[in-house]
């Protein structure tokens, strides 16, 4: 039952070969015999009453197409009632008073929430080691990282804990994670999808998106997350087509660019020759392949680390000990009080990030680095805007490498470089999307998909194609 897809599941529930109750009952007794990690809180209770309701709305003949299917939602979406840690020990405490949109959007479906799951902490990582409550372990080889920082719901679909998970993505978070750990991730465009109770990192490049075995699912879940909200003045106020819609066309004649700056040095030899062989795949479909330039994409990664830390010095003010979450004891005087809730409260990487971003928007040198980040980061745009006139696609990498030992990466800035693919799509608030495209050393390497704004479509139907090609998404970790 476990290996079905979302639309699989659908059918199965709709033919009455299992309840949502069975189901939701199943995926539970998988969770509470993993030891990976993956979920910061399981919310068994909640879970099974939401499936009895759906099972009885799918009696009644009242239920939507979503109705009954389980999912695990990444920690950083509020859930009211139900404890929202955004991975950290600041916010350990916190019960949301109010769910988040995109959490709202899919109860309004009558879905069932199976619990939280476990991300670095405030979503800044690439390997879920910077949570509070511990790493997450790559199902394919409990020794390595599942990537970040929607490690937790990439875990979890992986190993079939759930048919799917929410992610969110500020330079990577979906994509690298579902590369490491073999499933598909979709990171939309930049106000696809509303960010109003998704707990902020960095706004301006913050972005939810669904982490699922197939394309097809990812179609049929962004249907549900996507649209304007008025409580997100970023969110998009465009019609949400039927994502499921789009994935019939051929690729026969889709120009698909492959940038010459993602073959870099760092590109670990087993991804590239997946990256390679995918390309053919493409091209014997009736793709044509061109390599195109990103030139100021080598600047991607410094204006990222000085846009993502100043937004989120300023975000992450908000927690001060006063209002909500974590509170140190027994202040001497409210200076004693913010000081030593937050040196408590947040951990190291987040410090350091408050701390480069508060540097870096502070008198004097606002101009020398927040703006000139903002210079390079119109660059990148620029660049990607000029190349999709001449291709329809890009492809490239998802990460540099496949899945790394826990705790084998000591330095910041070598972790930074596990997103030095996947972060200007986020400066340029595009989308892109991660797919299963063959194993390096028995771990999974994804393909990686960027497409112009608003190009969901063209994207879902290309990853959709490819999987109707192969069986990369269908592999699963021994014992699962
Ligand atoms: N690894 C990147 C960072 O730490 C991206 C994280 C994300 O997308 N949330 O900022």
């Amino acid at each position: 039952m476990h290996n079905l897809t979302v639309a699989e599941l659908i059918k199965g529930l709709k033919n009455k070969d299992f309840s949502s109750l069975e189901l939701t009952q199943h995926y539970l007794n998988r969770i509470n015999n993993s030891e990976l990690n993956a979920f910061i809180s399981i919310t068994e209770d909640e879970a099974l009453s939401q499936a009895k309701d759906a099972d009885k709305k799918i009696t009644q003949g009242d239920s939507s197409i979503l109705t009954g299917i389980p999912y695990a939602h990444k920690d950083i979406f509020c859930t009211k009632g139900v404890k929202t840690s955004a991975g950290s020990k600041m916010l350990d405490s916190f019960i949301s008073p109010y769910d988040a949109t995109v959490t709202k959007r899919l109860n309004n479906e009558n879905m069932v929430m199976l619990g939280k799951t476990n991300m670095d902490e405030f979503a800044m990582g690439s390997s879920n080691e910077n949570s509070y409550f511990g790493p997450v372990k790559n199902p394919w080889d409990v020794s390595k990282v599942p990537g970040g920082s929607s490690g937790g719901s990439a875990a979890a679909v992986a190993a079939r804990l759930s048919p799917f998970a929410t992610g969110t993505d500020t330079g990577g978070s979906i994509r690298q994670p579902a590369s490491l750990c073999g499933i598909t991730g979709l990171k939309p465009t930049y106000g696809r999808i509303s960010r109003y109770g998704m707990i902020a990192y960095a706004s301006s490049l913050d972005q939810a998106g669904p982490m699922t075995q197939t394309a097809e699912d990812a179609a049929i879940i962004l249907n549900a997350m996507a649209g304007f909200d008025k409580h997100d003045s970023t969110s998009a106020n465009k019609a949400v087509p039927d994502y499921t819609q789009c994935l019939k066309d051929s690729v026969n004649g889709l120009k698909i660019g492959l940038p010459k700056e993602y073959f870099s040095e760092g590109l670990e030899s087993g991804v590239e020759k997946i990256l390679m062989q995918s390309i053919k795949e493409y091209e014997s479909m009736g793709a044509e392949i061109k390599e195109v330039s990103l030139p100021s994409s080598i600047h991607a990664l410094p204006a990222y680390y000085i846009v993502a830390p100043c937004e989120c010095s300023s975000n992450l003010s908000r927690f001060d000990g006063v209002r909500y979450g974590y509170r140190c004891e027994d202040p001497k005087d409210l200076n004693d009080l913010y000081l030593r809730s937050r040196s408590e409260g947040f951990g190291e990487e987040v410090k350091r990030r408050i701390m480069i971003g508060a540097y870096a928007l502070s008198a004097g040198y606002y101009d020398a680095f927040y703006l000139k980040a903002q210079k390079v980061r119109q660059l990148i745009s620029e660049d990607f805007k000029k190349v999709f006139k001449e291709v329809d696609l890009i492809m490239g990498p998802v990460s540099p490498t496949v899945a790394f030992k826990l705790g084998s990466v000591k330095d910041p800035v070598s972790m930074y470089l596990a997103d030095i693919y996947t972060l200007s799509v986020n400066l340029a608030g595009l989308p892109g999307m991660s797919i299963p495209a063959g194993f390096s050393g028995n771990l999974p390497v994804g393909l990686q998909l960027i497409g112009n704004h608003w190009s969901e479509e063209l994207l879902l139907n290309a990853a959709h194609q490819f999987q109707m090609r192969t069986d990369w998404h269908k592999h699963s970790p021994a014992g699962s």
